[in-house]
């Protein structure tokens, strides 16, 4: 029996994927939507857990997906020149940073469980856990650890 065709993220660069693959590849995480501070000196990266005001945390969904870059100056339309730049300041289990590094998916992604909860299932997804951001105060008493790691 033949082996089965490669699964088109394995088979096409990211500037090949069509529009529905490019979208599939996002698992929903919700990560890229917390507030980050970045160290002067450093460039490193600290996650908050605070989460943007546009974010419904019971849908796990942008409420303004279209408009988000005009809404949010700062929250950066993905696209395969994008990933082809810097790319640190997405979380590590990001499927677009993971492919962008040259790195599989993570065993959770719903690409390959076939279940598009089971981000939040296996801990990966910032639902009902992050701090509207009308509610925060100083995001440095936010800093998490969260597991961004695949
Ligand atoms: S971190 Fe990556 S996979 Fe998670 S919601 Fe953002 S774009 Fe999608």
């Amino acid at each position: 029996m033949p082996n089965p065709a490669p699964p088109f993220w394995e088979l096409k660069p990211l500037s090949a994927l069509a529009p529905e693959e490019w979208e599939g590849l996002c698992d929903g995480c919700g990560k890229c939507c917390l507030l980050r501070l970045e160290d002067e000196d450093t460039a490193e990266i600290h996650y908050t857990n605070v989460v943007c005001g546009y974010y419904d945390q019971d849908a796990g969904l942008c409420t303004d997906y279209p408009n988000r870059s005009r809404n949010r100056p700062d929250c950066v339309t993905l696209t395969p020149a994008v990933l082809s730049g810097e790319v640190h300041w997405l979380p590590a289990s990001c499927a677009y940073r993971r492919l962008a590094e040259g790195a599989p998916l993570p065993p959770w992604h719903p690409l390959l469980s076939g279940d598009p909860e089971s981000p939040l299932w296996t801990g990966h997804s910032i639902r009902g856990r992050a701090v509207p951001e009308a509610e925060a105060d100083d995001l440095e008493h936010h800093l998490t650890d969260w597991g961004f790691e695949p």
